[in-house]
């Protein structure tokens, strides 16, 4: 059990009004579509096409090169017209460039599913394949993560519509606009993992959300399916956050959430399964929040992945005022943008604009006074302040002990830190780090373990040139005259 009231966290001005404003806009596909082959969840996909080869909507574009990423699909028909390093969301990196030529040509492959007449193991194969990943932020892929439930025999399905970060709006309007199609992907997936019920879990300070998505589980009239709504505090809508609210158990530090019979998604990830069943579009578009003083539209678009920011925000009527930076992902847990020629990837949830109004700037680091106020935020039940302590002499054992591995990186102590101390920024340092030398570590083990090999074939070398040695010269010895 948590030592701490839950929820643990906090609450920031909600900055989502401007967004939910508009319903979903539904973006033109781009002229041409710019899919990064690491879609910034974990190992990138192998690309499975050539400079000049034509593909139509849903043709496979690159398989996933381990469980940690996803295939991906050609989200317009055309020519791939080259592959190469492009500036992506964090960081550069290659990307499969497919020029647009108009037409929507689907693939063959690209028709209805018949989920119903699968058997789960074929299901989760096929979902795999449409290239489907968590569509809050991580792009873990979908069928891995329900697969790996299925192994585990998880009895509850934990839709995620909390959405708690202050800018993000996405889920909410999904829920308002095609919550049918969220029930649909849940039945989907407790199929495909076997699950046994699954709760739909909402902040309450989406009531728009809620009404939709409890007159579209009515409708449904799947018993399996119940809507929680919960208190609204950032940052409810992580994942392990989520399940302690939901569940009232902890996942352990070290073990993942079916470990105590749960698996989570997000609603948005729900909405792609139905997607994909109903018409066999594979994961090829998602809804993003455009928003931030600095764009004079703001709005929830459903752009195909491979779009890029710049067009985003041009689909919302463009920039405006003084954007001081652009920031992907939330507020709270967002990385600056280097520049809006970035792609839309699958985990990119919200693009925010924003202006000198939007940052409420960090005074002057002061230094700390002990409040213990970012303890009793952090829903990790971790102690900042002397993480702090540990990060700032690089002390890689104390901070290993003080459970650094487990922060999440959610900002709540940096946020209600009176001190003004960059905390989050520190704990990302010191985990790259970490990171650097354990890299380090596993190189210097490999080259002593290819050094130990080197050696033991140089003495069995040695031994085999000896043994034939010998053995000539007891061939070359003349026979005993007796
Ligand atoms: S230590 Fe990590 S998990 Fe805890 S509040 Fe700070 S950023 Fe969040
Ligand atoms: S909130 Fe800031 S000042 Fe207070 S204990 Fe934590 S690090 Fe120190």
């Amino acid at each position: 059990m948590s030592a701490l009231p839950r929820p643990v966290g906090v609450r920031p001005d909600a900055r989502k009004s401007a967004a939910l404003a508009r319903p979903i806009a539904v973006l033109a596909a781009p002229e041409f579509a710019v899919l990064a082959l690491d879609q910034g969840s974990g190992t990138a996909s192998v690309p499975v096409v050539a400079v000049g080869d034509p593909v139509r909507l849903g043709t496979l574009v690159a398989r996933p090169a381990a469980p940690d990423s996803v295939s991906l699909h050609a989200p317009v028909s055309g020519r791939v017209r080259a592959i190469e390093q492009r500036p992506l969301v964090h960081g550069d990196g290659l990307c499969v460039v497919i020029e647009n030529d108009g037409a929507e040509r689907l693939d063959t492959a690209v028709r209805p599913v018949g989920w119903n007449g699968l058997a789960g193991p074929e299901l989760l194969e096929r979902l795999h394949e449409a290239g489907i990943a968590g569509l809050g932020g991580a792009a873990f892929p979908a069928g891995v993560k329900l697969a790996a439930a299925r192994t585990a025999d998880v009895s509850m399905l934990l839709l995620n519509g909390a959405e708690c970060e202050p800018w993000i709006c996405c889920d909410d309007a999904l829920m308002r606009e095609r919550a049918a199609d969220v029930v649909l992907g849940a039945q989907v997936m407790l199929a495909a993992s076997g699950a046994d019920s699954c709760v739909v879990a909402i902040e309450d300070d989406k009531p728009e959300a809620v009404a939709a998505m409890t007159t579209a589980i009515d409708a449904a009239g799947d018993a399996r399916i119940t809507l929680r709504a919960l208190p609204a505090v950032y940052p409810l809508g992580a994942e392990r956050q989520l399940i302690d609210a939901v569940t009232g158990r902890e996942v352990p530090h070290d073990r993942l959430p079916p470990a105590i019979g749960v698996v989570c998604q997000n609603v948005g990830t729900a909405a792609a399964v139905a997607r994909w069943v109903r018409t066999g579009w594979p994961a090829i578009a998602r809804i993003v929040t455009v928003t931030g003083s600095g764009v004079a539209e703001p709005a929830n678009v459903e752009a195909r992945i491979g779009t890029t920011v710049a067009q985003l925000v041009a689909a919302c009527g463009g920039y405006c005022g003084e954007p001081l930076s652009l920031i992907a992902g939330g507020a709270m847990t967002g990385r600056a943008l280097g520049t809006d020629a970035a792609p839309v990837t699958k985990g990119l949830a919200c693009v925010v604009a924003a202006t000198a109004s939007d940052l409420s700037p960090r005074g002057p680091e002061r230094p700390c006074i002990r409040c213990g106020d970012c303890s009793a935020a952090c829903p990790a039940y971790l102690l900042p302040q002397q993480l702090h302590r540990a990060a700032l002499v690089d002390d890689e054992a104390g901070l290993a002990r003080l459970g650094l591995a487990d922060c999440i990186e959610c900002g709540c102590c940096d946020y209600v830190c009176p001190s003004g101390i960059p905390l989050v920024e520190r704990f990302r340092a010191a985990k790259a780090r970490k990171l650097e030398r354990d890299i380090d570590r596993l190189r210097a083990e490999e080259a002593r373990g290819r050094h130990e090999r080197h050696l033991r074939r140089l003495a069995a070398e040695a031994e085999a040139e000896r043994r034939a040695f010998d053995e000539a010269r007891r061939r070359a010895r003349p026979a005993d005259p007796g």
